[in-house]
This record gives C-alpha cells, structure tokens and sequence, in this order.
C-alpha cells in the first residue's frame, strides 16, 4: 500500500513497515525534528503553567475581571468625570494597594475614562458623588468600611477566572 510522506506528500511505497511516516531519510529526520519541537511546546507549556504563583492568577483573573466590568458598563459615561471614556478603563474606587479585600468587587469598579483613572488618580471626589448617583449611599459606605481580608487559593483564583469569561461570553452575545 503506497503512502503520502507527512513531509513532502510525494507517495511513496513503505520499505520498513506499514506505519513508516517519511519517503526518506531526510524526511524522517525533519518528521522527528518537528514531533520533538511539538513535544517542547507542550512541555514548555505544562512548566509556565507550574511555575504560575498566585500574584500570576491575580494578573490573569484581574484581565478577565476588567474586561467584563467594561462590557457590563458599555455605553455609560465615565463614572468620574460623566463624560464619554475614549480609552475605557475598569477603575476601582477603593484602590486595589489600599483595599486588595475589594479588588474583585463589582460594586467597586466601574467604568472610567483613562484620563480619569491614570492622570486624576481615580478623580475620587467625583467618583464618590457619581457612585452615590448609581448604587446608593449605602453601598458606597459599606465599600468604604473596613473589609475582612481575603486569601485566595489557586483553584478559587482559578474557578473564578472561569466564571468571568462565562459572563464576558454572555454579555458579548
Ligand atoms: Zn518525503
Ligand atoms: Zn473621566
């Protein structure tokens, strides 16, 4: 039975067995080239994937979590300044270094121009006034209580990773 080499697709008629991959030794070796190179990735892959800390799971839970914030408050103004965002960005009220506790707070992250959110610092004094405008004084004081600290593990940083992509499909629909 004639076969196509996987390399140069010419047929060829198998001299060594029924399985052989390439018509020749050149194609052999660049076969087993390619499968080790495939292999690597793989690998390469499976020892980022080990060597992640949790700050790694934060970054990544972090994207995932800004990037719904800014599909959930699509087509709103800038929760600071009131205007419309030409650089959207998911900006939190309480920072994430002085409140980490409320860093993956949906109340505590709304849309927000760029300007707002690099230049002005959050512009918080008009941050405040506008969040007491869309969720109520008494959330806003609940934000700016004391929160119990919090400690995520990897499979919980992991899980809810999953659960916001989930909501960005949805919403992206
Ligand atoms: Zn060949
Ligand atoms: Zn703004």
């Amino acid at each position: 039975m004639p076969r196509t080499c996987k390399i140069c697709k010419t047929k060829f008629n198998p001299q060594y067995n029924s399985v052989q991959p390439a018509c020749s030794i050149k194609c052999a070796i660049e076969y087993t080239n390619n499968l080790k190179a495939k292999k690597w990735k793989v690998e390469k892959k499976v020892l980022k994937e080990k060597l992640k800390t949790t700050s790694d799971y934060l970054k990544e839970l972090q994207t995932v979590f800004n990037q719904w914030i800014r599909l959930r408050d699509k087509g709103n103004v800038c929760i600071s300044c009131q205007k419309p965002a030409k650089k959207e960005n998911a900006g939190h009220y309480r920072s994430v270094g002085s409140s980490p506790q409320l860093r993956f707070e949906p109340l505590n992250n709304n849309l927000q121009c760029e300007y707002c959110n690099t230049y002005l610092h959050a512009n918080l004094i008009n941050y405040r006034i506008n969040l007491i405008k869309k969720i109520g004084l008494d959330k806003v004081e609940w934000l700016e209580q004391e929160h119990e600290p919090k400690h995520y593990s990897i499979p919980e940083l992991i899980l809810m990773k999953q659960e916001y992509k989930e909501k960005v499909r949805q919403l992206k629909r």
